[in-house]
């Protein structure tokens, strides 16, 4: 048994760390908003009245925040924290950052961490809500090798799969790279449809051959982002996600960012970040599945979905 804290405890963050109660770890848990500690609470976590009070006794500490903003101000201390984490735990506690966030930051929280007495890793996850409830989620790791051995049966019990891909920052390198190719083929895979249905071509027609052929990609095969063929996608459930729009954005942005700090030139990924970004601010807010890209293509392309040919 492990004695974890478990900082942000929302969408991914409340079911990993009830997965981990499940499992017989002493997790104690906080948030700064009352619902996810009451829902948390509910689950088997026990519940700390300040993050400072979480990490105390902890061997683990695991984060799971919106952004590298909230996860320098956790770790750190900060208007919208109560005190820094690193500050209040033992020295040579393990910093799990579970969250996806800039590369850049990611290295400045580890930095951070090992200057404190610490060691550190980001381990940013993907498979979703889904995933974190079922325990299926895969870790993408940057870290120690010996501290990746430390936390495995943590990792084993959250999710299916843990990739080590080198040191600080390397998972999240590892996550925004493979959420740039999903941003850019969601929308290559809408923009196809959009075309066949100009064409004339039924949705079903087109699914039939792309997903035998070339054009063959898991935004097509499983995420298909037009309702009928694959009947799990978010297309047939009116894009509710998901996986939100707003975070596709955000990852998007966090690959724009690192593509501007290495001069990589991404055609591709850097139009992908400036299409799901207007996509989102359009939304104003509505949760909407990153697959309803599909409808703004159409949008922009001046008829909406013809009825003869989406079935
Ligand atoms: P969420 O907004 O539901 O949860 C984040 C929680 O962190 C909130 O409850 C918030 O109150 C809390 N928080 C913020 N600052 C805090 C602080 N200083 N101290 C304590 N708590 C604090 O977000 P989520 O959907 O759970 O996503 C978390 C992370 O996982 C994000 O980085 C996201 O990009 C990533 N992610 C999400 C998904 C998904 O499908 N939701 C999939 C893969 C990765």
């Amino acid at each position: 048994m492990t004695a974890i804290a478990f900082v942000g405890l929302g969408n991914m963050g409340g079911p990993m760390a009830a997965n981990l109660v499940t499992a017989g770890h002493d997790v104690t848990g906080y948030d700064l908003v009352p619902e996810a500690l009451e829902r948390a609470s509910g689950a088997g976590v026990r519940v700390a009245g300040s993050a400072a009070e979480a990490v105390a006794g902890a061997d683990v500490v695991i984060t799971m925040l919106p952004s590298g903003r909230h996860l320098l101000t956790a770790y750190q201390g900060g208007s919208d924290a109560e005190g820094g984490l690193l500050a209040a735990a033992r020295p040579g506690t393990l910093f799990l950052d579970c969250s996806t966030v800039d590369v850049a930051d990611a290295r400045t929280a580890n930095a951070a961490a090992v200057e404190a007495g610490h060691r550190a890793m980001d381990a940013p996850v993907s498979g979703g809500v889904t995933g974190a409830e079922g325990g299926t989620l895969t870790f993408m790791v940057g870290a120690q090798e010996s501290d990746l051995d430390t936390v495995r049966p943590l990792l084993d019990v959250m999710g299916a799969k843990a990739v080590h891909c080198g040191g600080p920052g390397g998972g999240q390198a590892a996550k925004i790279c493979n959420n740039m190719v999903l941003g850019a083929s969601m929308l290559a895979v809408s923009e196809a449809f959009v075309l066949g249905e100009r064409l004339g071509l039924t949705h079903q027609a087109l699914y039939d051959v792309m997903s035998t052929a070339s054009g063959q990609c898991w935004s097509l095969t499983t995420y298909c982002p037009v309702p009928g063929p694959v009947p799990t996608s978010p297309a047939n459930n009116d894009y509710r996600p998901g996986f939100a729009a707003a975070l596709m954005a955000k990852d998007l942005g966090l690959a724009a960012s690192a593509l501007e700090q290495t001069g990589v030139e991404a055609l591709i990924g850097a139009r992908a970040a400036e299409v799901y970004r207007t996509f989102v601010e359009g939304l104003d807010g509505e949760p909407r599945d990153f697959s309803a890209i599909v409808e703004s293509v159409r949008e922009r392309s001046g008829r909406s979905a013809p009825e003869a040919v989406s079935d």
